[in-house]
């Protein structure tokens, strides 16, 4: 099988990721093989290739996968040969530690990674255990469908920790693959709520998409919106925006931060935090990691219903490292996708 495989750490504009001729893998019983036709390319993927987040090496990066299910496993029957399946960050977890057992297995000291710790979805073929696949709603194309399992997913999980009530307003820090979904839950389940969208000065045409899917107020980071923000919601690589949004915040508020890794320039910058003005009035600060196979199951049915179409830009395989850089710059209007040849 064809795949591009990083060997290893580097800036990505060095294009370190390169085509392979690969062995199939082979499967175990309990898993399913599938033949991959799409596969999103994410932040996360360029934490990886620079080495801000470990992952093994060499690796086929890729977890927003979506593809047909071409052999099965002798005791897999949750899914049967031509099935559309996903996968999605989340390749297993140990099922018994006290995070596992009480629904945050995105927290499990064993949680294994797609794409990070195992093989992904930048190949031809990719395996996965039965129970950590979904099943793919049919109105989706499978392109359309790549982004909801990773930017989808985890914008969902932080949007439920956000604990946005019906009426209140909602930030949104940087406006793209993630936020751009996040807007659309939103506008469907809090039809009452404000969204402000803030991103990069020069990105007028995030600001541009976030009217055209429904935002009440679009800026600048660092402008002073309108109204204080209920929650925010931070989907930047950097640290400027967490003490913007922190600012902006009405008493008793909530910021999330939905970044697995931030840049290392600034890193320092919330030291600077001034208490008075960034935290006092029990404002608050979380993190979002990982999903669970719930926040999937429970996101896709709703995508569906709402519906949401996530806008797509394609690049074949061999252009990944392309793809990857212009995400890096922020080039991408929504998300970026790797079309595999059928
Ligand atoms: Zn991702
Ligand atoms: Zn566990």
């Amino acid at each position: 099988m064809k795949a591009m495989i990083l060997k290893e750490t580097s800036p990505v504009e060095k294009e370190p990721l390169g085509i392979a001729d690969l062995p199939v893998p082979s499967l175990n019983s309990k898993e399913i093989l599938v033949k991959v036709s799409a596969c999103g390319v994410c932040h996360t993927e360029l934490d990886e290739i620079e080495g801000r987040i470990q992952s093994k090496l060499p690796i086929i990066l890729g977890h927003e996968i979506v593809g047909k299910v071409k052999e099965l496993g002798s005791q897999v029957t949750k899914f049967k040969k031509g099935d559309r399946v996903g996968i999605a960050w989340i390749h297993s977890s140990c099922g018994e530690c006290s995070f596992c057992r009480e629904g945050r297995e995105n927290l499990c000291a064993k949680f294994k990674a797609t794409g990070c710790d195992v093989d992904g979805g930048y190949a031809e073929f990719t395996l996965v255990s039965e129970d950590f696949a979904y099943p793919i709603p049919e109105m989706f194309s499978d392109s359309q469908a790549a982004p909801l399992l990773c930017a989808g997913a985890i914008g969902y999980r932080a949007l439920r920790l956000s604990n946005l009530q019906d009426g209140q307003i909602l930030g949104l820090f940087g406006f793209g693959a993630s936020a751009h979904i996040v807007i659309q839950i939103v506008k469907y389940k809090y039809p009452n709520s404000k969204v402000f969208v803030f991103t990069r000065p020069w990105q007028e045409e995030h600001r541009n998409l976030a009217r055209r899917l429904g935002a009440d107020w679009t800026g600048t980071t660092g402008d002073t919106p309108p109204a204080k923000l209920n929650c925010a919601i931070d989907f930047t690589p950097a640290w400027g925006p967490i003490a913007c949004a922190l600012r902006a915040l009405e008493k008793g508020g909530r910021v999330i931060i939905n970044a697995i890794r931030k840049e290392e320039k600034d890193k320092n910058s919330l030291l600077k935090l001034d208490y008075a003005g960034h935290l006092w009035l029990e404002k608050e600060i979380k993190s979002v990691a990982n999903i669970t196979r719930k926040d999937a199951q429970d996101f896709l049915p709703l995508a569906a219903q709402i519906p949401i179409l996530p806008k797509v830009q394609e690049f074949r395989l061999e252009e990944a490292n392309r793809a990857l850089i212009l995400l890096k710059q922020g080039k991408i209007q929504g998300a970026g996708i790797l079309r595999m040849p059928d």
